[in-house]
């Protein structure tokens, strides 16, 4: 038998319409080098109209696709909705992509259209020659200074393109289950694989993110998508903010802790995402230029482990709770967020919240070993990730990835357990995991011990080859200014806190650690680095 229940399609005009008229009064804030830019929902809601129909006048029909090569900010934010509403497909260009990469990606997703920031025209006009596909290049802004032209590509201001245009647009009813969005894996462990989003994924994936076990953005909420939206869609937020009328704050391309400090204390966000690098970053620097950030209620951390010392260190020192989340491109991003289980407290509570967190109902979660054996949730088998669900991805764009599946199930590449109660702890993703003596290692549990040192700022763990032991942990560590230590005291700083045989006998200092597109620690770059005798 089937329901009685309407059929109405889940989909991005929806929340397109809902945010612009509902929430009309909400704001983006977008910052600038002159201090904030404001817009409402109600604004963004006719500019996404004009924008759809300055996009149909250049020919963009179906599901053709239109990429934004963009910080975030408002112009992004209109991008995200009127793109798949009109039934288009957004591609959000990842902007640190290698050039041979971007040109990769661009003609692999065939983009019709680009829309890109003044300030990136330096990193696109490049390559441009060799995207085979793009006919329009639309800056956003109304100045094209610095773009010239290849043959059969036109150049536009976004602001020419859309002024005058209607502010009302009649969006067509689509399929739930058509492409709304694609983004590409950043690659930090292999090529970039793209992944697309149904109107349908997006739309649940909103809901979840309002969800108060989940990151619960609410009404009246003023956040801060520091992450990209060209990383796994800025973790769902712009589209969750329209949907439950939080307003958005950008910090377009100003992502450095000076500004963000800044722009925190300005803007007063009650909720910020990012991942763990940008969050060391800030605390560094308030240690020498104290801000007020408490206005934060809580920042969602994600995308590489949360080192427990961060995650105290803000609770302590800046008022501002610490929400440990895990997820990838292809969960659209959420999988799990580690709020703890009610009742909780003290010790017991924190316990909890260092794991990567629980999953929702809608994400269905296993562990599979190394023989393909489905091990049980009992918080000490330790097996691969697999994950399932309406927001996790099925496949990649264009290419035959079977051995990134099992049964459908998506296979995650990250190691770890899961308890009774359904929380998971990952202890690393496979290819970083170090063997030593038939024995495994956990870098991150040792990335977390070493960044728990008062002096250190940061510390990345990688296996190198050794004789006796086939691998053992070399830790490259960044000292915080004005302090020193020796690897001793570093080593007995780790007696207690992890197995005496996995304590490492190899230890580097370095100045930075190499980070990925995406801001997180580069460790192809690390053993590259160690293996052509860069790193001692
Ligand atoms: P990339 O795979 O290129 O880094 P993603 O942002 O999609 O791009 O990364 C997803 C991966 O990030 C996960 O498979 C996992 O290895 C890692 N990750 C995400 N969140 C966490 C977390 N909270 N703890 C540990 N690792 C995490």
């Amino acid at each position: 038998m089937l329901s009685t229940m309407q059929d109405a399609p889940l989909s991005i005009a929806q929340l397109l319409r809902h945010g612009s008229t509902v929430h009309g009064a909400a704001e983006v804030v977008t910052w600038t080098e002159s201090g904030p830019r404001r817009t409402s929902y109600a604004e963004v809601g006719r500019r996404c109209a004009a924008l759809a129909h300055a996009l149909r006048g250049l020919g963009v029909t179906g599901d053709q696709r239109v990429a934004t090569f963009m910080w975030n900010n408002s112009e992004h934010l209109e991008a995200y909705l009127a793109v798949p509403s009109m039934g288009a497909v957004l591609h959000t260009l990842n902007i640190r992509l290698f050039p041979e990469q971007l040109v990769h990606v661009a003609n692999h997703a065939e983009d019709h259209v680009i829309i890109v920031d003044p300030s990136l025209i330096p990193l696109l006009a490049p390559q441009l020659p060799q995207l085979t596909t793009v006919k329009h290049v639309i800056v956003t802004g109304s100045s094209t200074a610095g773009l010239e032209a290849p043959e059969g590509v036109q150049v536009h201001t976004y602001e020419g393109l859309i002024e005058g245009q209607p502010g009302e647009f009649d969006w067509p009813e689509v399929d739930e289950r058509s492409a709304a969005a694609m983004c590409y894996t950043s690659g930090t462990t292999g090529d970039p694989k793209g992944v697309v989003y149904s109107h349908r994924s997006i739309y649940l994936h909103s809901m979840q993110v309002c969800m108060s076990d989940g990151p619960n953005l609410a009404q009246g909420d003023r956040a801060l998508a520091v992450v990209p939206q060209f990383h796994a869609m800025s973790w769902g937020l712009p589209y969750a903010a329209f949907m439950i009328g939080a307003s958005l704050i950008m910090p377009d391309r100003f992502l450095q802790p000076a500004p963000l400090a800044e722009l925190i204390a300005a803007e007063k966000p009650t909720l910020a995402a990012a991942v763990p690098t940008i969050w060391q970053g800030l605390h560094l620097h308030l240690e020498h230029h104290p801000q007020d950030i408490s206005s934060m209620r809580e920042v969602l951390i994600g995308g590489s482990a949360v080192p427990p010392a961060l995650m105290h260190t803000f609770e302590d020192e800046h008022s501002v709770s610490v929400l440990h989340a895990w997820g990838m491109t292809e969960t659209s991003p959420l999988g799990s967020v580690a709020r703890p289980p009610a009742g909780t407290t003290g010790d017991e509570m924190w316990k909890y919240r260092y794991t990567q967190g629980r999953f929702p109902a809608s994400v269905q979660a296993r562990l599979v070993g190394d023989d393909g054996t489905v091990l049980p949730c009992d918080g000490t088998s330790v097996g691969e990730l697999e994950v399932r669900g309406p927001w996790i991805t099925a496949s990649y764009y264009g290419v035959d990835a079977a051995d990134k599946f099992d049964d459908g199930w998506l296979k995650t590449g990250d190691v770890g357990s899961i308890t009774p109660d359904g929380y998971l702890s990952l202890s690393d993703r496979s290819k970083d995991i170090i063997k030593s003596g038939g024995e495994w290692i956990s870098s991150v549990d040792l990335e977390n011990a070493v960044m728990g040192h008062p002096s250190v700022a940061e510390a990345a763990v990688i296996g190198v080859p050794d004789e006796k032991w086939d691998e053992r942990p070399l830790v490259a560590v960044v000292l915080r200014e004005g302090t020193t230590t020796t690897v001793e005291e570093l080593q007995q700083f780790l007696d207690g806190k992890v197995a005496k045989w996995q304590v490492p006998e190899n230890w580097t200092l370095i100045d930075a650690v190499p980070k990925t597109s995406v801001g997180k620690f580069d460790k192809k770059r690390l053993r590259a680095d160690y293996h052509e005798g860069g790193l001692k």
